[in-house]
């Protein structure tokens, strides 16, 4: 058994992962560049779903659906074990006109996914047609998640080291021997690779087929005195997440701009007029801010979740694109088999780091 694990990254994906490992009796090490949960995690809606699940393949949706199932408990536990709120709540995604409303009923109806056709005026006054309720969809805060899950993997006795970065890899007998870092060298049994959309460039000539690259995106906040609406809202690949206290997230951007997590106007007014387009009510808004973060994007949002096929103490769960925190609990879970060589619950073989 390889007992003491040290991974790099301190977004969902790698505490997660490092409570997964802790729970199940591993010793762990996390080290971070910067500060835990301040990149990709913490710019993220937190919607726990692909926005239109029926426009991925299988291999997103069996690991979409096992998370999502998974949730309800997890934040349950992780709310009453550290005393932070991840304010986890299925407050429903209500797809408004226009959508593929055939493919996404037969999506539901053979993915067992609940659904049903509303007026749109009954939820939100004064708006015409009719649009589809996804109720069971849910959705964390994600700032507040971060912060849940690092005091649980510190009170589980995982070490995490902040602006400690990784910078190469020693191999010996085709294993990794050492990990030099800005601080120095690390060693420990074996090494998980979960740095979000800086994973290849950190592996380098190791990472082999390993596809991961950032894609940035960039979310308004507004704020009400209260919520304005009760379920997540999503139209075309414009979403507004309320929040209980009355603040609203507009999302978001995709940009292929390489590594940079710079807001621009352009991405600000985008945001803005399609957000006023759709409530012109809220021309007399305006946020009160403005973020941006990259996501580990990977071809058709299939994350890299395994053993390195040369080096057999590397692991990676990165490449999660667009639904890493979705995702998170049931990559943790497929990891965890993967280093124990137990049976999956769910093939995976296109989760498989390639050659
Ligand atoms: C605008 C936006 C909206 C999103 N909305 C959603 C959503 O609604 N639902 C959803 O499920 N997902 C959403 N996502 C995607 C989700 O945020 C990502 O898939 C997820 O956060 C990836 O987690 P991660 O831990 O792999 O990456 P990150 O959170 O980026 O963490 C990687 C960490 O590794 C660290 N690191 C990198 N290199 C090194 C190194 N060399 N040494 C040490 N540390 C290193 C980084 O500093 C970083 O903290 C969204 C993303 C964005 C940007």
């Amino acid at each position: 058994m390889n007992n003491h694990l040290l991974i790099i990254g301190g977004g969902a994906v790698g505490l997660t992962s490092a409570r997964a490992l802790l729970l199940a009796g591993y010793r762990v090490t996390l080290i971070e560049r910067g500060t835990t949960g301040r990149e990709a995690s913490w710019a993220g809606g937190g919607i726990m779903s692909p926005l239109c699940s029926w426009d991925y393949k299988e291999a997103v949706t069996r690991l979409t659906q096992r998370s999502m199932g998974m949730f309800d408990q997890a934040m349950n536990e992780l709310h009453t074990s550290t005393g932070i709120d991840p304010e986890y709540q299925r407050s429903g995604m209500l797809l408004i006109p226009p959508f593929q409303d055939a493919l996404a009923t037969q999506w539901c109806a053979e993915h067992q996914v609940a659904f049903r056709h509303v007026a749109l005026n009954d939820q939100l006054p004064g708006m015409q047609g009719e649009g589809l309720l996804l109720p069971e969809i849910g959705q964390v805060r994600n700032p507040r998640l971060l912060a849940a899950l690092r005091r649980s993997v510190e009170k589980l006795g995982g070490k995490i080291l902040e602006q400690h970065e990784a910078l190469r890899f020693d191999i010996k007998g085709g294993q990794i021997s050492a990990l030099h870092t800005s601080q120095g060298v690390l060693q420990a049994d074996a090494y998980l690779v979960a740095s979000g959309a800086w994973s290849r460039t950190l592996l380098g000539e190791h990472a082999l087929q390993l596809d991961v690259k950032p894609m940035r995106g960039q979310i308004l906040l507004f704020k009400f005195d209260s919520p304005p609406f009760s379920n997540i809202l999503l139209q075309d690949s414009l979403y507004m997440i309320p929040r209980r206290d009355g603040h609203v997230l507009v999302g978001s951007t995709l940009e292929d701009v390489g590594f940079d997590k710079a807001t621009t106007s352009t991405g600000y007014n985008h945001l803005l007029q399609r957000a006023y387009a759709l409530f012109p009510a809220w021309r007399n808004q305006t946020p009160v801010q403005h973020w941006a973060g990259l996501r580990p994007a990977s071809p058709d949002n299939i994350p890299t979740i395994g053993r390195h096929p040369q080096l057999t103490n590397l692991y990676a769960n990165c490449g999660h694109f667009r639904y890493g925190v979705t995702m998170s609990l049931a990559c943790a879970e497929l990891l965890l088999n993967e280093i124990e060589n137990k049976p999956q619950p769910l093939p995976v073989d296109e989760y498989r780091w390639r050659e």
